[in-house]
């Protein structure tokens, strides 16, 4: 840090805290987490938050405790069930995250959670912020917690373009109330979220404005300087929409994904990257698509049958998803198995590998895409519109 970057003395920083802890008392937000002191709601509480607007989390929070009301129902709990209760908020691995650290702790600490930032750390998705923000606000442990809002903030009051997040943890350090630090870190980020927002802050109302140098120079729509960042690639594919009977009491195959990575253990119909033509009707683009889905049957180990043996390959309606570093465009294509085949999935496959009734398809966990797509497919069928 800087000794341009340190423009407060001990009097002046417990002046900022006592304004902002006087704005926090007055004027926070009611959410279900702050009315428990319950460590494994907290904790839950901010994996949620993370990159998730607090209105979105609210009714999944609650959900989530009515199943998983503590770290041992969450522990016991299948990982069909737990993504399934996160379908939706998206970033699946903080769920598989919080699964495995549930196991961890009722295995090794009887079900609580640490009380400090660097044991809490050791847990598998637990990183800098959470640590922070779980023991302090917990725990009422001395440590900072520098979400996205913290960032934005710090870098307005100390007026620098692009901190570091070593400068940022040790100011963050400095300044966090050593009295009330949980109560300190939410009132920083309520500030954040609510009046020094990343456009048009409002600085007039500010409880801070008084130490804010990036206000005195007129340089807070500057603060942070935006990140440069690479657009997002945009990816193909081609989804297989295997059916099995006539109407919506069909069936439709589903596989799991692998367990890490993008949407991992989630199911979906089968896909396959492709290279979407400059026309998506053309010869070329109906070939390659044919020779996707025969892929994927053979991926899929439902023996020698092609495609051409299942039936024609129909087009149900495209679906954009936009991840966090790529955007997907799926086409997915039905193809209806022929009265008779029964296609079963390969021998020893049952974990990941199984036809599901379309109409039961949300007892397990689905990407939001692939609900959409069979969504459609449904819709087709109850109306008995032509797929074609
Ligand atoms: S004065 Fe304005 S820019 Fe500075 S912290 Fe407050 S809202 Fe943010």
């Amino acid at each position: 840090m800087s000794e341009a970057a340190q423009p407060w003395d001990g009097a002046r920083i417990r002046d900022l805290r006592a304004s902002l802890l006087a704005f926090f008392d007055e004027h926070q937000r009611e959410m279900p987490w702050r009315e428990t002191s319950d460590p494994y709601r907290i904790w839950v509480s901010e994996v949620m938050l993370q990159q998730t607007r607090v209105e979105t989390v609210v009714p999944y929070y609650r959900r989530w405790m009515e199943r998983f009301p503590t770290v041992r129902t969450l522990a016991e709990a299948s990982t069909d069930e737990v993504l399934r209760h996160w379908q939706g908020l998206g970033y699946y691995s903080r769920a598989r995250n919080l699964h495995k650290a549930a196991r961890e702790l009722q295995a090794h600490y009887d079900g609580a959670l640490p009380t400090s930032a660097a044991e809490l750390k050791q847990l598998p998705g637990i990183g800098d912020y959470t640590a922070g923000a779980v023991a302090s606000i917990a725990f009422g442990k001395a440590e900072p917690a520098v979400d996205g809002n913290v960032r934005r903030v710090l870098a307005r009051l100390l007026d620098e373009p692009s901190p570091t997040a070593g400068e940022l943890r040790r100011w963050a350090s400095a300044l966090v109330d050593p009295e009330r630090p949980g109560d300190f870190n939410q009132a920083f980020m309520e500030l954040g979220s609510v009046v020094c927002v990343p456009r048009s802050p409002r600085c007039r109302s500010c409880p801070v404005g008084e130490y804010c140098r990036a206000r005195r120079a007129g340089t807070q729509e500057e603060r942070p300087a935006p990140k440069t960042r690479k657009p997002n690639p945009r990816i193909v594919e081609v989804v297989l929409v295997l059916r099995r009977g006539e109407d919506r009491n069909c069936e439709v195959f589903l596989r799991r994904r692998p367990a890490d990575g993008l949407l991992g253990g989630m199911w979906e119909c089968p896909s396959r990257e492709a290279n979407e033509g400059p026309d998506s009707g053309s010869e070329l683009w109906k070939a390659q698509v044919r020779r996707a889905l025969q892929g994927l049957l053979n991926e899929i180990g439902t023996g020698s049958d092609g495609v051409d043996d299942l039936g024609d390959p129909r087009a149900l309606t495209s679906v954009d998803h936009t991840f966090s570093h790529r955007r997907v465009h799926y086409h997915p294509f039905e193809v209806a198995v022929r009265p008779g085949r029964i296609l079963r999935p390969p021998e020893g496959s049952e974990g990941y590998c199984r036809w599901v009734p379309l109409r039961d398809r949300t007892r397990v966990p689905l990407p939001v895409a692939q609900e959409a797509i069979l969504r459609d497919l449904e819709l087709r069928l109850a109306a008995g519109a032509s797929l074609s």
